[in-house]
């Protein structure tokens, strides 16, 4: 499943051609090794006047980025190894490159104010490195007057616009504070969005609330120390990717799959040092045997991944009942029920978290999968709808939908609409189960509290659909 043109296009013969020919050149993505800093090298915060977000400078050197604050000249830099765009200025101040570029837009009130914005970036972007990380932050629009709407809405345009624009690995992306978040509910969006672990998360706007409790990270390589996890579909693909990443990051892991997935599941749970549990999550008496291995185990539960799940693709004029029924049953109907189960069972500890996969075909659609649409949009709905519940016991409930994901899953594809598949988002290739994993894990972290009742895509900005 490796992606040769990936590896062909980045040496130097294929530069060379690429460039000759005018193909495309996806950038290698710069990916979170256990003990890797946020940003390997400086990092530019601008903002909109001077009314920013109180404590977000301390906060960006709290993190250990190398701030720099406001303007500086702009340089010339070496078109090849830089992910800017534009023309390109001959002189070289020999400056270091911008690992990651923060500009703080809270305070727009007024379309015109936008210009700062522009000001800030038009320079900053040609230094922008390889893989770099730019991160608008901006106030959620609240439907009362239309001139500070319309303004803050913009910040959306600009920045699925600007992620399209980007090369080299580099992504932008927004994050949008409600009314009563402060600078504390940034830091985890922050740590996630400036790092290798958002790799392809790209062009995407995340809502962040106020943090709901204050239990901050001690260690942040080991941000789920002492939380105990249970990952659906854990025996292969993006599942045994989960199962690993949690591990790393210091939760307990039950790694569940099909009893037909028993040996894949005992390698996982072995190397990930956690239990396994066949378990079929359709089958009626799931959500008592998960409650129950749980309590037996671990004595109580704090992170649920729903992962599982099915594809059979037909057109809906041919589609049988029972490739309609089972999508549903395995993608939704089990969540529905062992969420439900789960939430009453009291097995659910403080600061919990509960994570489902969507997939970008239940938000753009997809021929040939309107039973997985139905499935992967009808999560997105659950989530949406039970986060109040779930944020008054004290935890959360997101969901993540991965784009393209080279796993046995899309491998499955015939060839070329796989080939074609791959390069059709912002970043030119499929993305890794590791990527998604990493969005699991960062909603799981105890300083992701504010962010509740939302999807996080991992797409690479599809440019196909939504
Ligand atoms: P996969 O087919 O490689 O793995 C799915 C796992 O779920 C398998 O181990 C399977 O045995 C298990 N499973 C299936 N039915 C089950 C059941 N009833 N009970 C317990 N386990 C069951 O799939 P993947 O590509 O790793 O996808 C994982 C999740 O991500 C799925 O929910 C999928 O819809 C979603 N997703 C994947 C992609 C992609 O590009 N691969 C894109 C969007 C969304």
């Amino acid at each position: 499943m490796s992606d040769r043109y990936l590896t062909l296009i980045n040496s130097p013969f294929g530069r060379t051609v690429a460039t000759r020919v005018g193909l495309p050149r996806p950038g290698v993505l710069r990916r979170y090794q256990l003990g890797d800093p946020v940003l390997e090298g400086p990092l530019r915060l601008g903002r909109v006047g001077a009314d920013g977000i109180k404590g977000l400078p301390e906060l960006l050197t709290g993190v250990g980025l190398g701030l720099v604050e406001g303007d500086s000249e702009v340089v010339s830099q070496d078109r090849d190894a830089s992910c800017g765009v534009g023309s390109v200025s001959t002189r070289e101040t020999g400056r270091q490159r911008w690992s990651g570029l923060v500009f703080d837009a809270s305070a727009a009130s007024r379309p015109g104010e936008l210009a700062e914005l522009r000001d800030f970036f038009a320079g900053a972007l040609r230094r922008l490195a390889p893989a770099g990380r730019v991160v608008v932050i901006g106030r959620q629009p609240q439907g009362q007057d239309p001139v500070l709407d319309a303004t803050r809405n913009a910040l959306d345009g600009i920045i699925r616009s600007l992620a399209k624009e980007l090369r080299a690995g580099a992504t932008a992306n927004l994050v949008l504070l409600t009314g009563d978040a402060d600078a504390a509910a940034l830091e985890g969006p922050l740590r996630f969005l400036l790092s290798g672990r958002s790799a392809y998360v790209d062009g995407q706007v995340l809502v962040v609330g106020a943090l709901a409790d204050e239990s901050g990270v001690a260690d942040w390589n080991q941000p789920l120390a002492g939380r105990v996890a249970v990952v659906t579909g854990a025996a292969r693909g993006i599942g045994a990717a989960i199962a690993a990443a949690l591990a790393r990051d210091g939760a307990r892991v039950i790694a569940a799959d099909l009893p037909a997935a028993g040996e894949a599941l005992s390698k996982v749970a072995n190397q990930v040092g956690g239990t396994a549990l066949q378990l079929d999550i359709a089958a009626p008496q799931a959500a008592g045997r998960l409650i129950q291995h749980a309590e037996t185990r671990y004595g109580g539960l704090d992170l649920v991944i729903h992962n599982a799940g099915i594809t059979r693709d037909k057109l809906l004029a041919n589609m049988s009942v029972k490739h309609w029924d089972s999508v549903l049953a395995v993608n939704l109907e089990a969540q529905l029920l062992l969420n439900r189960a789960l939430l009453d069972s009291g097995l659910l500890r403080a600061g919990h978290r509960l994570v489902s996969l969507a997939s970008t075909s239940g938000i753009a659609g997809n021929r040939g999968q309107t039973n997985y649409a139905a499935s992967k949009a009808g999560v997105i709905g659950m989530v949406r709808s039970w986060s109040s519940e779930v944020a008054a016991q004290g935890g959360t409930i997101n969901a993540v939908a991965p784009g393209f994901i080279d796993t046995d899953m899309t491998h499955a594809m015939p060839f070329a609409t796989r080939e074609v598949a791959r390069r059709l988002n912002s970043l030119q290739q499929a993305g890794l189960p590791v990527d998604v994993a990493e969005a699991v894990g960062f909603l799981c972290w105890p300083a992701s509290s504010g962010v509740n009742g939302q999807v996080l895509r991992v797409c690479g900005q599809n440019l196909v659909g939504a």
